[in-house]
């Protein structure tokens, strides 16, 4: 077998508005069936989508969990029913059945177009390699991380997030919707050429791996106490190193990163990773070389 449907989910998140009008978009001008691969639209929470805010109950982008499906309580919150609703309709085991999940994101934080794994993969190594090799698009590879699980690509036997930005919640850019544009267009044609020999994987996947996330200071009442230092906004992907400044408080006080490895920040400043206690995730780099059976497993979904 080989791929034969993409599951493109856009509205994950209510309030990143513009992959809902991207996916509107293309789907105007495009056949529905091309190279041989079908694509599937689907708004992935369409209740907040209609609010404009990022979710009814809980993260339907923390739901995807297979233990949940026996928690009672937890099946009457929206965003796990809808997680239960999508893998049932477009699992590889659903009424629909799509091979691939690709997940479409915005960042407040400006991290340029870029894509997300969840762990090591090698049907998603395949994926990205495609896509790095066209595009030059940094990743960010998420894993072993305990209190961030239940993502929705996870649920689909290949799948990533492409996530871009900077662009504010609810905020129309259409310079960020053609970015989609680029991306979901190219998807069915890089896949094509892969399948029919026309282009070899590139020799390496260079990634950025998740280490963990850090959090604003804060005051003895549990306040935000300190900015995104001005010299780490909007610098995103870019090295720091021992004593580089991360915030400024409230007194002028400067606070430092004090690790001995270098990092690669991401996320910086993310809006909606306030509420989860995050100002920026740490990311260190690494060149995994490319393996024959990516392509293997690839061509075997
Ligand atoms: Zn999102």
């Amino acid at each position: 077998m080989t791929v034969q449907r993409i599951l493109i989910v856009s509205g994950t998140h209510g309030n990143e508005i513009n992959p809902v009008w991207a996916v509107k978009q293309f789907k105007r001008g495009e056949n529905s069936l091309n190279y041989g691969i079908e694509y599937e639209y689907i708004i992935g929470n369409p209740a907040a989508y209609e609010k404009g805010c990022r979710y009814i109950d809980v993260d339907l982008n923390r739901s995807f969990k297979e233990s949940e499906n026996f928690n009672q309580h937890k099946n009457s919150l929206y965003e796990n029913k809808r997680a239960n609703f999508l893998v049932d309709k477009f699992g590889i085991e659903g009424s629909k059945p799509c091979q691939i999940a690709i997940d479409l994101h915005t960042t407040t934080a400006n991290m340029g177009t870029s894509i997300v794994l969840y762990g090591r993969r090698f049907k998603d190594f395949c994926l990205a390699a495609l896509l790095q090799n066209k595009f030059g698009l940094p990743i960010y590879l998420h894993e072993k991380d305990k209190s961030q699980t239940g993502f929705l690509v996870e649920a689909w036997p290949c799948g990533l997030v492409i996530e871009i930005g900077a662009v504010a919640q609810n905020f129309y850019d259409q310079n960020i919707i053609n970015r989609f544009l680029i991306i979901i267009k190219s998807l069915r044609e890089e896949i094509d050429k892969l399948k029919n020999n026309l282009i070899e994987l590139p020799k390496e996947l260079i990634v950025h791996v998740h280490q963990g996330s850090i959090d604003y200071p804060r005051d003895e009442k549990g306040n935000i106490d300190g900015l995104i230092h001005p010299e780490r906004m909007n610098q995103d992907w870019k090295l720091i190193k021992k004593g580089d400044p991360l915030f400024l408080n409230s007194q002028g006080i400067i606070h430092k990163y004090d690790g001995d490895q270098l990092i690669w920040p991401v996320f910086i400043g993310e809006v909606a990773y306030k509420e989860k206690k995050i100002a920026m995730s740490y990311t260190k780099k690494e060149v995994i070389s490319s393996d024959n059976q990516w392509v293997y497993e690839f061509e075997s979904l």
